[in-house]
């Protein structure tokens, strides 16, 4: 591997030209796996208790729609994750037909797939879910809960609503990985996951574009900060470098950014790390049990064995505690960020 000294030119044209793929991961697999996880101790009884029995899973399917991305190549998948509402035209959010059969016609099969189709995908799986709990079938419940959870996530992550998604417009490449990975991985643990019991939602479709107009909003708020940042930073200390001068990389070839960026940046941020992450948990909850008051309330606990759910109660008695401060048992998701392995500095 050829060693490269630092020089900060080098890494702008590089940067330009990498691929970024954390991209696949909205939040990252440690944010989609809290967000889940706490959504089902929002629950209010007796839904809780139903998605305590299968909280291992809902929590760690949480990123299946990002595996099918990528790891089974599915491209069907990729539209579902994100809307570029600024190629949609001016003002889209209050434009866009509310109905999927309607964008469609509209827009047809493959601008929407250029474009993406986050919101309409979902009010589907919302209406999946909605017809899996009036059938009681319980592989479709969990299955479609951990699913939605994970559309909701990308929902209430700014840039998947933005076509300057990795600000690639703006000279920011690299941004989609340092707010979704590096800086939850370094902040998550300070947030307070804790946001109370989840609301029933009277409109799912007005809500989902209203969530959108939200996550879109806070897009400029993040590009601007970070824009404003690298102005006045010392160019030298925006990248962790290692000890030859080479930015370091993650795993997934995503660049590092120093601890004392990623830092400044959440600061200057003011809260909005925070606020869209408890976003995601508070729709997450919300869609989940709205589905199931729209299903007319289906008593749920013959689905599982008495003894099981008697065990689960035991264990959730014990989470219930923690959740009160606003925390969960410890999650074992994969790290994208604290992995370093030189090897994979630039070369
Ligand atoms: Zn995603």
């Amino acid at each position: 591997m050829k060693i490269r000294k630092f020089n900060w030119k080098t890494i702008v044209i590089t940067l330009s030209i990498t691929t970024l793929s954390t991209i696949a991961w909205a939040w990252g697999s440690w944010g989609h796996h809290y967000i889940n996880h706490a959504a089902i101790l929002s629950l209010p009884d007796p839904l809780r208790t139903f998605f305590y029995n299968h909280a291992d899973f809902i929590t760690e399917e949480s990123v299946v729609p990002d595996i099918r991305k990528y790891t089974i190549g599915d491209k069907a998948e990729f539209p579902r994750h994100y809307i570029d509402l600024e190629d949609y035209g001016a003002d889209a959010v209050h434009t866009l037909p509310k109905s999927f059969n309607e964008a469609e016609e509209k827009f047809g099969a493959e601008e929407l797939t250029k474009k993406g189709t986050l919101p309409w995908t979902i009010n589907e799986m919302e209406a999946k879910l909605t017809d899996a709990f009036r059938k009681k079938s319980k592989n479709e419940i969990i299955f479609l809960a951990a699913t939605l959870g994970h559309y909701i996530g990308d929902a209430n992550m700014p840039l998947h609503t933005s076509s300057n998604h990795n600000g690639q417009l703006t000279d920011q490449k690299g941004i989609h990985a340092l707010f979704e990975g590096e800086m939850l991985e370094m902040f998550g643990k300070t947030i307070n996951l804790n946001m109370g019991s989840a609301p029933c939602f009277k409109d799912v479709n007005q809500t989902t574009w209203d969530m959108i107009e939200a996550t879109h909003a806070a897009a400029d708020t993040l590009l601007k900060a970070e824009a404003d940042l690298r102005k006045i930073f010392p160019k030298r200390n925006i990248y962790r470098l290692d000890s030859a001068d080479r930015v370091v990389k993650n795993q997934y070839g995503d660049w590092y950014f120093s601890d004392d960026y990623v830092k400044t940046l959440h600061q200057n941020l003011d809260g909005l790390l925070e606020r869209r992450f408890r976003a995601a948990i508070y729709y997450t909850s919300g869609f989940w049990y709205t589905a199931w008051v729209n299903a007319g309330k289906p008593d749920l606990s013959d689905l599982d064995d008495e003894a099981t759910t008697k065990c689960n109660q035991k264990i959730l008695k014990k989470e219930l505690k923690l959740w009160k401060k606003g925390k969960t048992f410890n999650l074992k998701p994969v790290p994208e960020f604290k992995l370093i392995n030189s090897d994979h500095a630039h070369d």
